[in-house]
């Protein structure tokens, strides 16, 4: 795939006529089924396979060849390629469709049970942490929530994400969606646009108007793209923890990976603190002990791990 021409760096605005015209195009339930059979014979027959006019018309459905073809004609280019005589679904159609099946669009799946006890614990007071269902304003979620210190992590997910799934299995999801998140942020990646990501730190745990208690006691990290809205605020012990290097540690001392933000104080002898240097540029050290061993990290100001040692 190659980048925008006019727009070398990829942090710029798509133009509202291009916006426009995806919408205008879109904007009609034929040719959202064409999308969506499409990318069925891509499930099927593999990526960058399709089907010929008259296939295609009957899986789709559609008596009259004219108009069949009205529609097809408007989706070929950006959301249709047509090879020789074969129709296959773009990139962006292929996008789109698994958005649709993320249920961004679609009708919310009922959740069985609105709360479940976790093998997560309390950073704070170790006790057992629930897992609650929430149907929020931005959509559906769930939260950690300890019977002492309240509410703690919240992951939130389309409804695609609870088909199929308990409410402990969709947690999980969500989180390691969450991990892949800040994985590709510290990679400098977008995991919504593809966008680029610029990194923050340490960050004031008490801007934007809301007090996040639960992170009172953590240093910050925040990451935003540059280009579409996709935005995190996770502890820095939670960017660390996700490093590979980390991960290496947990997998060769027989730890089963994090399950949870905030499992870095646990009672799996696994104890994790931060220590920030306040001089410019600002870095920060961040030790990682497993039984006798320490794993020291140490982090740049724009918070990649740019060394680290056993103490
Ligand atoms: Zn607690
Ligand atoms: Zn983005």
């Amino acid at each position: 795939m190659t980048g925008d021409a006019q727009d070398p760096t990829g942090s710029g605005k798509e133009t509202l006529d291009s916006v426009d015209e995806v919408f205008s195009v879109l904007g009609d339930e034929t040719r959202i089924e064409i999308l969506l059979e499409l990318c069925e014979v891509a499930s099927e027959s593999g990526i960058g396979q399709g089907l010929g006019f008259s296939a295609l018309q009957d899986r789709v459905g559609v008596t009259d060849s004219g108009r069949f073809n009205y529609h097809l004609d408007k989706l070929t280019g950006q959301f249709v390629a047509k090879r020789g005589d074969t129709y296959v679904a773009r990139w962006p159609a292929l996008a789109l469709v698994a958005a649709i099946h993320a249920g961004l669009y679609g009708e919310t799946a009922e959740m069985t049970a609105e709360s479940a006890t976790t093998e997560s614990r309390c950073p704070k007071c170790l006790r057992p942490l629930e897992v609650r269902f929430v149907d929020g304003t931005l959509g559906t979620g769930v939260y950690m929530y300890c019977s002492e210190h309240g509410k703690m992590d919240v992951y939130s997910f389309p409804p695609g994400a609870q088909v199929g799934r308990s409410l402990l299995e969709t947690m999980q999801v969500a989180y390691t969606r969450l991990r892949t998140g800040v994985d590709l942020a510290r990679r400098g990646i977008c995991m919504e646009c593809w966008g680029r990501v610029s990194t923050e730190f340490p960050v004031d745990a008490h801007d934007h108007g809301e007090k996040r208690e639960r992170y009172d006691e953590f240093t910050q990290v925040a990451y935003q793209c540059e280009r579409c809205w996709n935005q995190l605020r996770v502890p820095l012990r939670t960017y660390v923890g996700t490093h590979p290097i980390v991960e290496a540690a947990f997998e060769e001392r027989g730890f089963a990976p994090l399950r949870g933000a905030d499992e870095l104080t646990t009672e799996d002898e696994i104890a994790c603190e931060t220590e920030v240097t306040e001089s410019k540029p600002t870095g920060a050290t961040v030790r990682i002990s497993f039984d006798e061993e320490t794993l020291v990290l140490s982090v740049d100001d724009d918070c990649s791990v740019s060394g680290h040692h056993w103490a």
